[in-house]
């Protein structure tokens, strides 16, 4: 029954895609060039990190094959980092980001010989776009290429320490890297808004002329090279100004800007960032289902004291399986949320985003980010001492998504940023008037078309109020001062449009196998994702009349009810994310834990068996 059940599982979550995309990922991964390796200093696992990227790279078809088809990269993004948090950075910067733009807006023949260069991974290419003092307001950045008519080249220049490139992969000069830089464009004069130019920062021994870097401060667990980089008038070739269909120079060498505003151009120029937000959810999610697979295989074999005995798996415990059942249910409902991104993502037009689409990624990227850092937050805590090891990974990948919450879009400000777009349109007169409040009397809690129609509920609710909100006119108030009186309730809204969307996935999914076990489990897991939703704003759900004050006390009962009968599916729920110990090497996850981690300390104490007979 597990292994059909799992079979069916892992067609859902990887889409039907796993032989066809994954699988050979997954098999490359087995190499042991990925095996742990302890006692490395933080320059050391850095470079190791490069090492690895280079034998992905070696092990797969080139880059170019990769990004021709979306499903590829996404899944590029999300096994690697199973097994070295490092070089999801690594690969992703290289392959979508700076690469992307290349074969974007400088697939000409001139820049041939720099763009085999990049397929064939004989440089690293950084992309720098965040300045120290432009972040997440990058659009405002101040690196400048002014050009020179005379030599036919730009000349890139840092103007002050604000300008400074900053968290680009510039710190290691004995890696030769060319480099994907947004600088703004200026000729005869006028600032034409930014462009990105292809520039080489490192010939592999050290910086090129003119290019300056400076390592920054260390962080925890990534060894990885993000600097500080400027640029002291440094000679860009014309050719190496990466303008696709932004603009170009004409006959008599004048620069001409494509029409448009420079904001379109910018967010043109920045395109690569819409799928690489799929790949950093892709990674969220792919190390959010390798920490519950790990805890949750701990957890069946940990084992601890209990009234009358002491030799319980601790997953017998209901506190053990409200919090990993829950956290299960969310990296089910996430990866369902991101297929679906993914499959708007690759139907869409490339050339002209809808809106939608735009919102719907920044919603799954901001809300799988978030919710893999608690579930990934919870696993650690529920492997007690084993979770802190990074042999165990569950530690590393907290690493993974601090960065990824942060990097291609902060969270907030890219839920915000939504929030806003979404509630204009409504107010512009774009969306639905909201479905009465579902009535909550006789429902069951573990009803998901009752739980969804709750959901659905709150977002109108919360859009009908962030745009009430916004278009009061009764005070006399700037528009920073009602952007600000209504972001919090913007962000709400976002945040429970990106629920609702996973719960109707989610939804949708659970009468799709064949196997009935997989039917129930996944009916249950979905009731629990929903039920934990419903239980975080209970207040307001309560205040609105959508729950009745017995169903808010009757909601801890519920959640345990439906944890005690999803038990028995446990095995068959993890068995469809298609891992396995062998390539995790996290001892806790190993099918005998004590000697799995015994080897892995090179102690030679009792053997597992007389521990077991001795306790
Ligand atoms: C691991 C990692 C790797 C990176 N790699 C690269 C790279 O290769 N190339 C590159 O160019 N960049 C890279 N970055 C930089 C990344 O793109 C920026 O960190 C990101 O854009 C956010 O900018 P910031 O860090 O300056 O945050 P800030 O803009 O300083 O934000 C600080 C805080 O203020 C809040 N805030 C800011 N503006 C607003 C607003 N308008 N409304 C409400 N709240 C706001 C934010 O939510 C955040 O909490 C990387 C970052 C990380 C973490």
């Amino acid at each position: 029954m597990t292994s059909s059940a799992s079979a069916e599982l892992s067609r859902l979550l990887f889409d039907g895609r796993y032989e066809q995309t994954h699988q050979d990922l997954h098999e490359l991964l087995l190499d042991p060039v990925f095996d742990p390796r302890e006692g490395l200093d933080m320059t050391e696992a850095g470079k190791l990190a490069y090492e690895r990227s280079r034998a992905v790279h070696a092990g797969l078809e080139r880059p170019r094959e990769i990004l021709a088809d979306p499903w590829r990269l996404f899944a590029l993004a999300e096994w690697p980092s199973l097994v070295d948090v490092s070089m999801f950075s690594l690969l992703m910067v290289h392959y979508n980001l700076a690469f992307g733009t290349v074969v974007e807006h400088g697939d000409r023949e001139d820049l041939k010989d720099l763009s085999d260069e990049l397929d064939r991974l004989d440089s690293f290419s950084p992309y720098m776009a965040t300045e120290l003092g432009y972040g997440n307001n990058v659009a405002a950045l101040r690196t400048e290429a002014v050009y020179d008519p005379a030599t036919e080249t730009f000349v890139l220049n840092t103007p002050d320490a604000l300008a400074q490139k900053h968290m680009s992969y510039s710190g290691f000069q004995d890696v030769p890297k060319l480099a994907v830089v947004m600088a703004r464009l200026k000729a005869d004069g006028k600032d034409h808004g930014v462009y990105p130019f292809l520039v080489r920062i490192s010939d592999g021994k050290r910086s090129c002329e003119g290019v300056h870097a400076a390592p920054c401060p260390e962080k925890p667990v990534q060894g990885l090279d993000n600097g500080l980089t400027w640029f002291d008038h440094v000679r860009v070739p014309r050719r190496q100004l990466l303008h696709g269909d932004m603009g170009g120079f004409d006959d008599d060498g004048v620069f001409r800007p494509a029409s448009g505003n420079r904001r379109k151009r910018f967010l043109r120029a920045m395109n690569r960032i819409l799928p690489g937000r799929l790949c950093v959810s892709s990674a969220a999610t792919g190390a959010g289902r390798a920490s519950v697979y790990i805890a949750l295989r701990f957890a069946a074999q940990r084992l601890t004291n209990a009234p009358g005995r002491n030799d319980l798996p601790v997953i017998e415990y209901r506190s053990h399986q409200l919090a990993l059942y829950t956290a299960l249910s969310r990296t089910y409902a996430m990866t369902l949320l991101l297929n679906h991104a993914k499959r708007e993502f690759t139907a869409a037009p490339q050339d002209a985003v809808p809106a939608e689409l735009n919102h719907l990624v920044s919603i799954t990227k901001a809300l799988s980010t978030w919710e893999m850092t608690d579930v990934v937050a919870t696993c650690r805590e529920r492997c007690g001492a084993q979770g802190i090891f990074s042999a165990n990974r569950i530690a590393d990948y907290g690493s993974l998504l601090q960065g990824l919450v942060t990097a291609e879009g902060d969270n907030q400000v890219l839920l915000a940023t939504t929030a806003g777009q979404i509630i204009a349109q409504y107010g512009a007169g774009a969306g639905a008037e909201p479905a009465p409040a579902p009535d909550p009397v006789g429902r069951d809690l573990g009803d998901l078309a009752f739980l969804v129609a709750a959901v659905r509920h709150r977002e109108e609710e919360l859009l009908r109020e962030a745009a009430s909100a916004m278009a009061d006119d009764t005070g006399d108030r700037t528009y920073f001062e009602a952007w600000n009186g209504t972001v919090n309730t913007g962000l709400e809204m976002a945040r429970a449009r990106g629920v609702r969307t996973a719960l109707e996935c989610f939804a949708a999914a659970v009468d799709t196998p064949e196997d009935e076990s997989a039917r129930t489990a996944l009916g249950l897991l979905a009731a629990l994702y929903g039920l934990s939703e419903v239980r975080r704003d209970a207040g307001w759900y309560l205040a609105r009349g959508v729950l009745t004050d017995r169903q808010v006390e009757l909601l801890p009962r519920e959640a345990d009810t439906l944890c005690a009968r999803l038990r028995p599916y446990t095995d068959a729920l993890i068995g469809g994310f298609g891992l396995s110990p062998e390539l995790l090497r996290a001892p806790i996850a190993a099918d005998d834990y004590v000697s799995a981690f015994q080897q892995r300390t090179g102690a030679f104490g009792p053997a597992a068996g007389a521990v077991a007979e001795g306790g």
